[in-house]
């Protein structure tokens, strides 16, 4: 899900490395990058989330044995085929339906798409444990922690887990600088290639507390366990410190397809096309604490996954309306954390909760913030 993204198209890579066979492709509207992968592939079935784009792409891959589907539903019919893995690198809550639906159908989970787990929350990690479903980290911090995870016997001896963050292309900037930031400037990441909306979410530190709302559902541990430590390399791609003090890291050069791989090929290790480390080239990996005055974000995900129930799901919201405003040249840089800020306070609180409840929230949310920045 998601193949034609940058996450999706590395991941059909790993695929092909692997031998892989390709059940099912979809995407939101490339129609050219998702009839090549359809040549290239030759998946059973593919769907495209935009309807017109999909019928186009009916006709051009119609000489193909590939069924297309389209629409939401499309993606969510593919994402449920009964594969025996769905890797979601879709991007955004668009991808919470089709997560669900994989789960359903007693898929095995590998996920890129942080976004469905921090809105769905327990909606998906019941639905996953109910299924007897495994959700696998795609994510490099998350499947860091999961490899240093390997072997620990129970999770009392867990202390803490650490995620490691680079600090995105502003870090060291204070407040009066980042009002005066460009989009162009938010999108030079410097150690990931990746896509526009979660290159904004690095720049903000957004993306960091989305992790950490990530970890605490995919691992199961309180937020206070979850700690957040910058090194700009981002080689130590996380860590976790067990009750005797000892900490176990998982290490590598930057590049997705070891996590990607990993998801895939769990509980065995194959040989990748990652450059091999070699920590004499890096000479010196450094580690401090954010700046969580100049980067709100970090602490209003953290206060909303204290809160609980739809705290989380509302904080996503409201950021992806708000990033989708800036990368729109809507609003500016700093107006982000702000808007995410105004959002957090505001969520129904209740701690019981359906899919409907939280789309209804997420199109009140996006509605509202569009109609302030209109006005
Ligand atoms: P991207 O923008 O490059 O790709 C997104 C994919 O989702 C595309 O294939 C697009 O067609 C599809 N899509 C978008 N809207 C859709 C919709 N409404 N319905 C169906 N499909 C839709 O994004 P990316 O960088 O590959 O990131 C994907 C996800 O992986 C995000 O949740 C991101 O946070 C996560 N992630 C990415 C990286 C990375 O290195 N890129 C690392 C860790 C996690
Ligand atoms: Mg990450």
């Amino acid at each position: 899900m998601g193949s034609t993204g940058s996450i999706g198209k590395q991941a059909l890579d790993v695929a092909k490395l692997r031998g892989i066979e390709i059940f099912a492709l979809t995407a939101n509207s490339g129609v050219d990058a998702i009839e090549k992968q359809i040549r290239e592939h030759k998946p059973r079935l593919a769907a495209l989330a935009d309807c017109k784009k999909a019928a186009e792409l009916k006709i051009r891959v119609a000489d193909t044995g590939t069924r297309v589907l389209s629409g939401e539903d499309g993606v969510c019919e593919c994402a449920g085929s009964g594969a025996d893995t769905v890797l979601n690198s879709i991007v955004g809550m668009a991808g919470l339906r089709p997560t669900l639906a994989a789960i359903d159908a007693g898929s095995e989970i590998a996920l890129a798409n942080k976004e469905a787990l921090v809105a769905g929350g327990e909606l998906v990690t019941g639905a996953a444990r109910r299924k007897g479903v495994r959700i696998l980290p795609v994510d490099s911090e998350h499947s860091a922690v999961f490899q240093s995870l390997q072997g620990c016997s129970a999770a009392a001896e867990i202390k803490r887990i650490i995620l490691t963050a680079s600090g995105g292309p502003f870090f060291g900037m204070k407040k009066e600088e980042l009002s005066k930031v460009t989009l162009a400037d938010a999108l030079k990441h410097p150690n990931w290639s990746m896509g526009a909306k979660i290159s904004v979410d690095s720049a903000t530190m957004m993306n960091k507390g989305l992790e950490l709302i990530e970890a605490v559902r995919l691992f199961d541990v309180p937020p206070s366990q979850v700690d957040i430590l910058i090194h700009r390399q981002s080689v130590v791609h996380s860590l976790v410190e067990y009750s005797d003090n000892s900490v176990i890291a998982q290490l590598g050069v930057p590049d997705m397809r070891i996590p990607i791989q990993y998801a895939l090929t769990y509980p065995h290790r194959y040989p990748s096309p990652v450059r091999q480390l070699k920590l004499e080239e890096w000479g010196k990996l450094t580690f401090e604490s954010p700046d969580y005055d100049t980067f709100p974000c970090i602490n209003i995900c953290r206060a909303a996954i204290e809160k609980g129930g739809l705290f989380p799901a509302a904080v996503n919201s409201a950021n992806e309306a708000a990033n989708e405003l800036f990368r729109q040249g809507k609003i500016g840089f700093s107006d982000i954390p702000m808007i995410v800020g105004e959002e957090a306070e505001r969520a129904p609180n209740t701690d019981a909760f359906t899919l409907e409840d939280i789309l209804l929230l997420d199109r009140l949310i996006r509605s509202r913030i569009k109609n302030k920045v209109v006005r």
